[in-house]
């Protein structure tokens, strides 16, 4: 009798242990009711559309590090923040004078890429010459040593002057340049030259969110789960809608998935691997806050990431099924497949690809870097109807969604990562020779 009894307790407390530690009911973590909580703040009309450089944004920003907190992620570097701040630099022109062999120019025929806000530069500043000429594509030159890292002045043939007049509307804020590139329409090559720029730098200031669970025996191993949080703002009403572009699906509903799965694999607390959920700002924009965030990792640590986007409507094949971007650049798809086998969901490769999906999204700085990071998506990119009818419309709103569905994904997403999360597979690395090819 005794000896039963002492049995009965050892399963007891075996239970307990097994349920505070991998024994998680997953319909308790990620289910409709938590999808629709999240959704509705995040794409509510008081969030304004989440749009950067507006208190909107930040508004978003506090509640999803309130949701990791309360959660109980980590800061990273335990910096007590889970705002991960940096600023981009505007640069508005001021004035700008140039001598050409002791010519004066005309100011509009000067444009500087720059983020020096006072440029002085001579023939002995050892600025490369470049030409663009009669005949050749103007902007896909220029925009090749916009984007170069070299110091140059483009000596641009006068037959481009309508194009070289547009320049100024093409510069967007940036990163801080280490670089400056000067355009001047001309048709002299000259020998002796003396130019000065000037520009207003403003610092415009933006966050990801960064919420961390540290990995138990593989902590210098990273897993990332992320999603954009901003949106498109306010804009023009729609003939039916109010003005406030909600952004419910495009990408509430990946930072919606971001925050479940941090919750699930909290108290699932068995990631032998350091987790990383982050909510990135400025994708709209130009994937600002996902550049930022990809350059403070090592690339080869980085084991997978998972990158939500629009995952809030049924795609092409229904319900209970997504499609991964760059599929067939690593085994990764391969592997999540795997660990949802006998399940009703399906992973398909993404069925749009001369749309160039895997490198228009927030994964693509890591991927370019050779880390195994793909965005999963249920979007529609055909032709209507055969499209996503509210993408980038005010009529992007919760009601459009299927959270039924989403859930079911975002529980998808939390199966199949089990193993990667539990450092039982490693995906291999996308070819980076390949991508420059
Ligand atoms: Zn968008």
């Amino acid at each position: 009798m005794h000896v039963l009894k002492a049995k009965i307790l050892t399963c007891l407390i075996g239970a307990v242990a097994l349920s505070a530690s991998g024994q998680v009911n997953i319909d308790n973590v990620i289910n409709v009711s938590q999808t629709e909580r999240i959704e509705k703040t995040l794409s509510s009309d008081e969030m304004k559309g989440r749009a950067v450089f507006t208190p909107s944004i930040d508004k978003a920003a506090d509640f999803i590090a309130r949701e990791f907190k309360s959660i109980g992620l980590e800061t990273p570097d335990n910096s007590g923040s889970y705002l991960q701040e940096f600023t981009l630099l505007r640069s508005t022109f001021l004035s700008a004078t140039a001598l050409l062999d002791g010519r004066p120019q005309e100011t509009k025929n000067i444009v500087a890429f720059t983020t020096n806000p006072h440029l002085v530069i001579s023939q002995d500043s050892g600025y490369q010459k470049a030409y663009i000429r009669a005949g050749d594509n103007f902007f896909s030159s220029a925009f090749k040593y916009v984007r170069d890292d070299k110091d140059y002045l483009v000596l641009v043939d006068s037959s481009f002057s309508k194009e070289m007049h547009r320049m100024p509307s093409f510069k967007r804020p940036g990163f801080k340049q280490p670089h400056s590139v000067v355009f001047i329409l001309t048709n002299t090559d000259p020998v002796s030259y003396q130019i000065e720029v000037k520009h207003d730098i403003s610092k415009l200031r933006l966050a990801n969110v960064v919420g961390i669970l540290p990995g138990k025996s593989k902590a210098n191993e990273y897993v990332i789960f992320s999603g954009h949080y901003d949106h498109l703002g306010i804009g023009k009403p729609d003939a039916r809608m109010d003005s406030i572009y909600n952004g419910a699906n495009d990408d509430a509903s990946g930072t919606t998935a971001v925050i479940e799965l941090a919750s699930y694999f909290k108290q699932l607390d068995r990631n032998e691997r350091t987790l990383v959920f982050v909510a990135f700002t400025a994708e709209e924009t130009g994937g600002y806050g996902s550049q930022y965030f990809s350059r403070q990792y090592n690339p080869s640590k980085v084991m997978a990431m998972f990158n939500i986007e629009m995952i809030g409507t049924q795609s092409r094949w229904g319900t209970n099924s997504a499609y991964i971007t760059g599929y067939e650049k690593t085994d990764m798809g391969a592997i999540l497949e795997k660990n949802l086998q006998g399940s009703k969901f399906r992973f398909y490769p993404d069925p749009y690809t001369p749309q160039s999906l895997f490198y228009r999204s927030d994964n693509a700085t890591l991927a370019r870097l050779g880390v195994p990071a793909h965005t999963i998506s249920t979007s529609k990119m055909e032709e209507p109807p055969h499209d996503e009818p509210n993408y980038h419309k005010p009529s992007d709103e919760i009601g459009t969604l299927d959270l039924t569905n989403m859930t079911e994904i975002i529980k998808a997403i939390a199966v199949s990562a089990g193993s990667i999360v539990e450092g039982r597979d490693t995906p291999t690395r996308v070819k980076t020779e390949e991508l420059r090819k």
